[in-house]
């Protein structure tokens, strides 16, 4: 029997995990609450834990991890900046994450949000529920021959800008590692950053959070967007300032904002607060908006997404015990 200790783990965590694991040796510990440095005792006796976006993995955390006698800590994700790489290496400790679920979850969350913003369905939706069936304020554009710029072109940006091709799109990218071949063929264009900044009427964000993409979306690279351009972010909530991103909606500089993720997220998303004060006044103001549309998390939760995700990380956990093979692509640390 291998245990792993699950950190904040929801009901689909549970169900999705519990699923995949009939008749294998594997048990899980659920916790509903995060991984951080004073709740990393309560992994003792595992071998493994398994931790999502908002744990807090840093040294001391993982310091508390290895004196348990933990050897691994599988993420149920695919970024992994919450996690002190450097400090897990140090430690002799094994870190996977799971490279690649389903993208398509991801990406068509992004298009539902840009769908939704643009044609304010989130308005209609609670107009109509109170018989106000005024269409006042609910004007949308047209996407079809419109230009969408894809800001990353990995697995999930390049299926966006396939779906958004099908809209009828001018779809321009950008990416430091182009792939120009797949471009050719679905007719998306790379051009600079500054180009797509400049030329596109919707901008979607698909990078990983890094030290070089942390506020990408600032002030001065929103100065150059082109005046009431759309923008979507279901990567990580950082890659935007959201201080500037306020004074832009505030101003009237950009048209319409949706968002999966947010910048100081952690603790908030993925919890019902409805009977508590908000304390974060950034995203209190943002969510006074009309035209701000915002989901805590969700753009990976589709049945096969998380399907993916429990098979990659019951996959490692069995390779700890194996010794071996870890999932292709999922080895970090
Ligand atoms: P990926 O690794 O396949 O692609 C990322 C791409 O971004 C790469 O092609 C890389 O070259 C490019 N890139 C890196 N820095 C860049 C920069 N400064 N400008 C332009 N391009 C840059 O990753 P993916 O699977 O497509 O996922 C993208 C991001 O989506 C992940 O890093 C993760 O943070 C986020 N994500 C969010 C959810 C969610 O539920 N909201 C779920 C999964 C992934």
């Amino acid at each position: 029997m291998i245990t792993t200790a699950v950190f904040d783990t929801k009901p689909y965590d549970r169900d999705s995990l519990t699923r995949a694991s009939a008749n294998t040796d594997l048990d899980w510990r659920f916790l509903e609450f995060r991984l951080t440095r004073e709740t990393a005792p309560l992994a003792r006796g595992a071998p493994a834990v398994c931790v999502f976006v908002n744990d807090q993995v840093d040294r001391p955390c993982l310091e508390t991890l290895a004196a348990q006698g933990v050897k691994l800590v599988a993420l149920r994700c695919t970024g992994y900046n919450n996690v002190d790489l450097a400090a897990a290496k140090a430690l002799n400790l094994k870190v996977t994450r799971v490279p690649v679920y389903s993208p398509y979850a991801v990406a068509e969350h992004a298009v539902a949000l840009l769908l939704t913003l643009n044609r304010k369905v989130h308005r209609a939706f609670n107009r109509v529920r109170e018989m106000n069936f005024s269409l006042h304020g609910l004007v949308g554009f047209d996407l079809h021959g419109k230009t969408a710029g894809i800001v990353g072109t990995g697995k999930i940006g390049r299926i966006v800008a396939q779906i958004l091709r099908g809209f009828g799109m001018r779809v321009l990218a950008f990416d430091p590692f182009p792939t120009p071949d797949w471009a050719a063929q679905q007719g998306v264009e790379y051009v600079d950053a500054l180009t797509l900044a400049g030329l596109s009427d919707v901008i979607s964000l698909h990078i990983p959070l890094t030290p070089e993409t942390k506020h990408l979306i600032r002030r001065e690279t929103i100065d150059r967007m082109k005046p009431g351009a759309i923008l979507i972010n279901v990567s990580r909530g950082a890659l935007i300032d959201t201080t500037a991103l306020i004074e832009a909606l505030k101003s009237g500089r950009l048209g319409g904002v949706a968002l999966d993720v947010y910048e100081e997220e952690e603790g908030i998303f993925f919890e019902d607060l409805s009977g508590q004060v908000l304390q974060d006044d950034e995203l209190a103001r943002l969510l006074t908006f009309p035209n701000v549309l915002i989901t805590s998390h969700q753009a990976f939760l589709t049945h096969e997404a998380l399907s993916d995700i429990a098979r990659t990380t019951m996959d490692n956990i069995t390779a700890l015990a194996a010794g071996g093979p870890f999932v292709d692509g999922s080895v970090l640390a």
